[in-house]
């Protein structure tokens, strides 16, 4: 029999898949990590930073979790709430659909609505009432992906590993989108242990600060989940060897291109990953090149694969 005892036990273990058709050298492959039981890479640190919480006494039983995010955070934290019997709450940007909203209430999540327009700084931001929510509350604990080094360790534990042994050790280079860095961060410094050849690349979306720099011209872009404004403390820039810059027209190029050919459908930072993967793995075909597909395309049915929105926002269809 191979029954898992809840779903928590189910995440993790997603399987790897050459992409053969997207680029016929045959050198390429995706570790599908919307397989995950939630749909997304993030159920992975979701049960670390709680697990550790747990140990550290700082989560108790009837205990609260509280984080700022509208996204795939959100449904992986949910899902262990939900399994544990914690309360959840996350705050979220008013800017977020309403689908995504719908998702976290379809797990039991309470979801509380904040102004966009207000930054980090502002005590009515979803960071602000987020952390009031945590000292008012008590039992609470927020989880804090951005500083919470269970985040990386989540990766080094489960995700390196995993590439290391699904690929017996021939695995050449890693490609993967950086938004906190815990998941590039945490398989490369797993994979470098092993053989320090490997080469650990980052996928940087066009007007963040991994390829700007923090002087750099940063701006806003439209793919969702990676790049950022700062940097975050869960990434360890010295473990990635290098970044490639990609565009949101090439995220969802690419994005819609591998749906097509491969039937694999991933979102738009799953598009990003690739496109960078994809100049990789051409520079040497005899190199096997491991790209992270971080969620699902269904997430993005009203962006990323609606024409009328790419044509809006000025992309090709
Ligand atoms: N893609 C998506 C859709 C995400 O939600 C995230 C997490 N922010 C990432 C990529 C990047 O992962 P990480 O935060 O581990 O760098």
């Amino acid at each position: 029999m191979k029954i898992f005892e809840d779903v928590i036990a189910a995440i993790g273990d997603t399987p790897l898949v050459r992409l053969a058709r997207l680029h016929p050298p045959g050198n390429l492959v995706a570790k599908l990590e919307y397989m995950n039981p939630g749909g997304s890479v993030k159920e992975r640190i979701a049960v670390s930073m709680i697990d550790q919480a747990e140990r550290e006494g700082l989560l108790k039983p009837g205990g609260t979790i509280i984080e700022p995010t509208s996204g795939n955070t959100g449904v992986g934290l949910a899902l262990v709430g939900a399994v544990r019997g914690y309360r959840v709450i996350c705050t979220v940007p008013d800017k977020v659909s309403q689908e995504k909203q719908d998702l976290l209430r379809a797990y039991g999540v309470e979801v509380i609505e904040t102004p966009t327009s207000y930054g980090p700084d502002h005590p009515d931001s979803y960071y602000g009432v987020a952390s009031r929510l945590a000292s008012e509350i008590e039992g609470s604990f927020q989880p804090n992906q951005y500083f919470n080094m269970a985040n990386p360790q989540a990766h080094f534990e489960t995700t390196g590993p995993e590439i290391w042994e699904q690929t017996a050790g021939q695995v050449g280079a890693v490609v993967a989108g950086v938004g906190t860095g815990g998941t590039i961060t945490g398989i490369s410094r797993y994979l470098k242990m092993q053989n320090t050849d490997i080469e650990v690349v980052g996928a940087d979306p066009e007007g963040s600060i991994y390829t700007k720099g923090a002087d750099g011209d940063l701006h806003q872009y439209y793919v969702e989940g990676v790049g950022e404004d700062f940097y975050p403390e869960t990434v360890d820039l010295d473990l990635i060897d290098r970044f490639v810059e990609v565009t949101d027209a090439e995220s969802f190029a690419m994005a819609k291109e591998t749906a097509r050919v491969e039937g694999v459908l991933t979102g738009g930072s799953g598009g990003l990953a690739l496109h960078a993967a994809r100049l990789v793995a051409d520079e040497d075909h005899d190199r096997l090149v491991v790209v992270i597909l971080p969620d699902s395309g269904r997430g993005y049915l009203s962006k990323t694969f609606n024409d009328a929105w790419l044509t809006e926002h000025g992309f090709d269809t």
